[in-house]
């Protein structure tokens, strides 16, 4: 028996490895699996190129588990080690600097056990004792025992093994009686080693028998030693994919498409891509992706290795080539990882427009599940955005997709206004803005639908991309103004009918907090509603921003929401009340009406005989003439608009059509909409 320390420069990297390594401990386990898998196929290559001539025999790997004893043991029948390599592979830790590191990543076990290839020493963060008995495969070797007590003593001796390979026993710690559970190994062995290459086993099956779960004399098997996306696209087929896709995520939909990656130049990487049916919310999704380091499950998150955009995909990637116990900020810079990143990006978009151009149906058919990556893509990726606009497409209020290019094509004639500038008109709710889409299709324009997560954003980018263009909410204005083909609109109302008109309006507009409404006019046609809504775009579209992501925009969003009220001059609705509004008021109004005209040629005159002077240069007395005439003016005005309150108030058509109006726009709620039904049916009655 021979006795030594183990070579590390640091004192002791024991205590090191236990204290500060608190989180991740169960990666121990996949380290010595992925030691057992190895050293196993080790032995069969060394078989394929005729240096074992020996059996192979049952390669899988072993994990058991011995309450009693409180061990945890991981035995392979690889190809084992001799004294010399344990002396060489185990004893022998060459660190340097080794205190720093230790300090700057103590969070970080990953890093850690990366850094040192600390692959087998992760199992003193649960152990208080580690050994080894191992048979190496070579002839003439002797089997030996390696033990250790979580100091760097160690002892080596010669054992007998009967049988070739390696177990590794674990003594765990009180600390860490959690990895004696049979739940908990389960748990961790589905989570890291579900793909390995060589079969895993725990236990035995186990089946229901008479109400009882009972053992069967079967190896309980973990894995599946021949996944997917190992195998070549060429002997797999569309129910293949959907199956892995079932066995990776079995509680999940079916998927879209996948994408299966092979690159062996420049640098490895195997795996399948799926695009999930994207139920509403994105943030769900995310962390999807598996990273395996051949076969072994490393991370499912893969923030830095694919780009933003596509962290919404599910599946597997598999690199040897991504480097992968080092820490997360070293990756972005990492030249592989961008390599791969770039090269999925350029896979995942090749793919799409290969779908479009051989079986456009079926891309429509799914657009709309797909339409969220790519926008998103579209709206992270300049690069993304250039491939993605020959497929992307755009759809219609009646379910017809276009690409870009045929939307131009589609409404270029009818829908450019009188600048020349490309009106596309979209809807984010087709039944709350009902009204406005008819409208718009009454003049011959097609409306977009345009109510994803993303299409306020989308719709920014396009009116950037697109060349005079611009995308308006059909509720925004009336649609002659949206889409403005003559020069203004004429309203045939005299100052004082206007004037008259909006008093009696405005006296009944409703008190909805932080809303502002601006009564306008405009001379539509006679069947247009006589009253509507609309909401400014420019507003609208900046508290939209503001409600997603705050910043530059929190100033619209504190501002209250602004529409306007638009009275259609040309129905008769609007006609008559004009015409009982004079008559009911027209009298008592004249009074008034002329007191304002005197009051204002008074004005007039003070003005005229200033004209030529500075403001410093007018006379003191002039300038009180003039605010006590203003004064007066504000004050005759006001009893004058009570009287078209109070006109407003007594005419229950007034109230009725703002009310119509609100309603159509779905703003009609609560007490509001209560009062509105009890004066309809009075109105009937
Ligand atoms: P790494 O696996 O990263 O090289 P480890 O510390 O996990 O680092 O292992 C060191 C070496 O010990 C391995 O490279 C291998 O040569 C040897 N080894 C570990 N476990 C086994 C095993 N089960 N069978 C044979 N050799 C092993």
């Amino acid at each position: 028996m021979s006795k030594g320390n183990i070579g590390v420069t640091s004192a002791n990297i024991f205590p090191v490895i236990k204290k500060f390594l608190y989180s991740d401990h169960e990666i121990f386990l996949r380290e010595l699996i992925s030691n057992a898998v190895d050293a196993s196929q080790k032995l069969k290559t060394l078989a394929s190129v005729g240096e074992y001539k020996g059996e192979l025999g049952d390669l899988k790997v072993r994990v058991l588990i011995d309450k009693k004893k409180g061990t945890l043991t991981v035995s392979d029948h690889g190809i084992g080690m001799t004294a010399d390599e344990i002396d060489r592979y185990i004893n022998q830790i060459a660190f340097s600097g080794a205190e720093e590191f230790l300090e700057k990543y103590k969070n970080d076990a990953q890093a850690i056990i990366g850094h040192f290839g600390l692959g087998f020493y992760s199992s003193f963060m649960v152990a208080k004792k580690v050994e080894i008995f191992t048979q190496s495969f070579k002839d003439d070797s002797t089997a030996q025992h390696w033990s250790c007590k979580g100091d760097p003593e160690f002892t080596l001796e010669d054992t007998i093994k009967s049988e070739r390979g390696t177990d590794i026993v674990l003594h765990i710690d009180d600390d860490n009686k959690d990895f004696l559970e049979e739940s908990k190994i389960t748990e961790l062995l589905t989570k890291y080693c579900k793909f390995l290459p060589v079969e895993i086993v725990f236990g035995k099956k186990k089946e229901w028998k008479d109400g009882k779960e009972v053992e069967t004399d079967q190896d309980n098997v973990i894995n599946n030693t021949n996944p997917a996306w190992t195998r070549k696209p060429a002997d797999l087929n569309d129910e293949d994919y959907e199956n892995f896709y079932r066995e990776l995520y079995p509680m999940s939909d079916d998927p879209l498409f996948h994408i299966h990656l092979n690159v062996d130049y420049p640098f490895n990487l195997t795996g399948i891509l799926y695009f999930p049916k994207i139920k509403n919310n994105i943030d769900i999704q995310r962390n999807k992706i598996q990273l395996y380091c051949n076969q072994v499950f490393v991370t499912d998150s893969v923030a830095n290795i694919v780009p933003e955009y596509l962290t919404l995909l599910h599946g597997v990637i598999d690199s040897p080539d991504i480097p992968l116990n080092v820490s997360r900020s070293y990756l972005q810079s990492d030249q592989n990882v961008k390599k791969i990143s770039s090269h999925i990006t350029k896979k995942v978009a090749d793919r799409l427009a290969e779908i479009f151009k051989a079986d456009r149906p079926q891309f429509e058919e799914k657009w709309d599940n797909l339409k969220i990556f790519i926008q998103y893509g579209m709206l992270s990726d300049e690069k993304f955005y250039e491939r993605a606009e020959k497929f992307a497409l755009l759809k219609n209020v009646d379910g017809k997709y276009f690409t870009f290019d045929e939307y131009k094509e589609q409404v270029k004639e009818n829908q450019t206004d009188k600048n020349g500038d490309l009106i596309y008109l979209y809807t984010n709710n087709r039944q709350e803005q009902y009204t406005y889409i008819n409208a718009a299709k009454e003049k011959g324009y097609d409306v977009l639908l345009m109510d994803g997560q993303l299409d306020v954003h989308a719709v920014s980018q396009l009116e950037q991309k697109f060349e005079k263009t611009r995308f308006v909410r059909v509720d925004s204005d009336v649609i002659d103004k949206i889409i403005q083909k003559e020069n203004d609109l004429q309203v045939s109302l005299t100052d004082e009918q206007r004037a008259a008109l909006q008093d009696v309006f405005a006296a009944q507009l409703p008190a909805i907090e932080k809303t502002n409404f601006v009564v306008s006019f405009e001379q539509l046609s006679a069947d247009s509603n006589p009253v509507f809504i609309t909401h400014n775009e420019f507003m609208r579209r900046m508290k939209e921003m503001s409600a997603m992501q705050g910043g530059m925009y929190s100033f619209y969003g504190e501002m209250p929401d602004s529409y306007n009220l638009v009275v259609n001059t040309a129905h008769p609705l609007v006609e008559k009340l004009l015409a009982d509004e004079e008559t009911q008021c027209a009298e008592k109004a004249k009074p008034f009406v002329s007191q304002v005209a005197e009051l204002q040629s008074q004005l007039d005159e003070i003005d005229e005989r200033n004209k030529s002077k500075k403001y410093d240069e007018i006379s003191p007395e002039d300038k009180t003439a003039k605010d006590e005439l203003r004064a007066k003016i504000d004050g005759v005005n006001s009893s004058k608009k009570a009287i078209y309150s109070e006109y407003a108030a007594t005419n229950p058509i007034v109230g009725q059509l703002i009310d119509l109006a609100l309603l159509a726009n779905g703003m009609l709620k609560g007490e509001e909409l209560a009062k509105f039904v009890k004066r309809s049916v009075e109105l009937i009655n």
